[in-house]
């Protein structure tokens, strides 16, 4: 059996429902998606990685291991089908096979999740569930999304470094930490690379990180996980408009080469891909003083001096079909290494970048304070300590040059451009504040 199913040649279901199998004999492997016996006839519907196919199984037409092996073939179990194409309008994807031979590979035991079940049992069942045609959907669509990024920024020159995961010292703030025990000492599990990005910067001027992000949210909420995928570009002489300006361009690529090479899988989930189609820069620029206004007068509960929420990030979004960046936030509330704005004392060089449909902040990014004194001046009004970030400030003692760089969650990325109502199926195994399993 094990030969059987490894060695020689396999047709993909894709390749059979691209029509290019039609009238041929093919041998395809994969995992019972459904089955209905009914009289003489099994109509199993295989699934692969490319597609789903219906078989129809004849009991007059193959052996009798093959018949029984196709009617007591549990869903999920995994399965060997030979036999030929023939075109079907009937039949889902327009092509069904009619077998010549079937053999269980593994019948198992009966698969536990079937219709209705509650969303937190599917969590309970993810290393099951993820082999459902929405979540294979979706995980395909990520990779497309990070191949695009990543396609990107290689044809602009970037070069992709690996930080560290285990760190000394906070980056974003020290409350949603994730301690532990480093041989005796505290160390932490990252909050964000940029520190590190910023060292990379002065050896190859223009790159990024792509890692995990680990943040301690207390709160639930339909976007925050506690372990995300974060991108992280940082360049060597870039000002905050060159920032936002390569920011918009990256977000385009990525809708665009998803619109265009990817309607099937956007469709499959629901997702028009003319809203992606949409997505073209320049995009909007507001102030954070303009965009508190605005929301205050739509009604939202917010004063100067607070941190945007969901609430306003949605009011200040409702009427664009494409992300907007909200500029020069109170320097007070944002993290240590953004530079002031010389021209908005005050505010700092920065812009988030919120996308519609209230998917909200997608990007946060800004200048870095690249001067020696400035920085030691912020580290001091942020109550850290200077020791803590010895290396860092050394960046400003050695060769300093002006710089920028922003932090893209992937998995925010993917809910908006999906329009995914939870951050949590944007990522196979979410991690929030109740759930580490599976
Ligand atoms: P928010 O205000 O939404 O909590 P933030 O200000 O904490 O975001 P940054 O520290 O600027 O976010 O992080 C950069 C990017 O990382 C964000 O724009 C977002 O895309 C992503 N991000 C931040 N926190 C999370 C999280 N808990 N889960 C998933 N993605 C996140
Ligand atoms: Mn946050």
């Amino acid at each position: 059996m094990e030969e059987q199913i490894i060695e020689g040649r396999f047709d993909k279901i894709a390749e059979i429902l691209a029509g290019k199998c039609s009238g041929k004999a093919v041998k395809i492997r994969g995992w019972v998606y459904r089955s209905r016996t009914s009289g003489g006839v099994c109509f199993l519907v295989l699934r692969d990685a490319t597609g789903i196919v219906q078989c129809a199984v004849k009991k007059d037409s193959v052996d009798g291991q093959s018949f029984q092996d196709a009617s007591e073939a549990y869903l999920e179990s995994s399965i060997l089908v030979e036999g030929s194409v023939r075109q079907d309008s009937r039949a889902p994807g327009g092509y069904e096979i009619a077998a010549t031979k079937v053999r269980l590979i593994a019948k198992g035991e009966p698969f536990p999740i079937a219709k209705d079940q509650s969303t937190e049992f599917l969590l309970d069942m993810r290393h099951l569930w993820l082999r459902s045609q929405k979540l294979t959907a979706i995980m395909k669509a990520r990779h497309k999304i990070v191949y695009y990024l990543r396609e990107f920024l290689e044809k602009e020159g970037f070069w992709e470094l690996a930080p560290p995961i285990i760190t000394g010292a906070a980056c974003e703030g020290g409350a949603t930490l994730f301690e532990l025990n480093y041989f005796g000492q505290k160390a932490y599990l990252t909050q964000s690379s940029q520190l590190y990005a910023e060292v990379f910067t002065t050896a190859l001027e223009k790159v990024y990180v792509f890692a995990p992000s680990f943040r301690a949210e207390p709160s639930r909420t339909v976007r925050h996980l506690c372990e995300y995928w974060h991108l992280e570009p940082e360049m060597a002489f870039y000002n905050q408009k060159m920032n936002m300006e390569l920011q918009e361009r990256m977000i385009e690529y990525v809708a665009q080469k998803m619109a265009q090479n990817h309607a099937d899988l956007l469709l499959f989930l629901g997702r028009s891909p003319e809203k992606l189609k949409a997505v073209r820069a320049p995009f909007r620029k507001i102030t954070y003083h303009e965009a508190v206004e605005f929301a205050a007068s739509k009604g939202a509960n917010i004063k100067v001096g607070q941190d945007l929420g969901a609430d306003e990030e949605a009011i200040l979004t409702q009427e664009d079909e494409k992300p907007i960046f909200v500029t020069n936030f109170p320097s007070k509330i944002k993290a240590f290494y953004m530079r002031e704005d010389p021209k908005n004392p005050g505010t700092v060089l920065n812009a988030d970048m919120l996308a519609p449909e209230g998917h909200g902040e997608i990007i946060g990014g800004s200048e870095r304070i690249w001067d020696y004194d400035e920085l030691m001046r912020k580290i001091k009004e942020n109550n850290l300590n200077p020791k803590d970030y010895e290396w860092y400030i050394d960046l400003r003692r050695y060769g300093s040059v002006p710089h920028s760089g922003f932090g893209l969650g992937i998995e925010r990325l993917v809910k908006w451009m999906l329009n995914l109502d939870h951050i949590r199926d944007a990522i196979p195994f979410p991690r929030t504040i109740n759930r580490g399993y599976p």
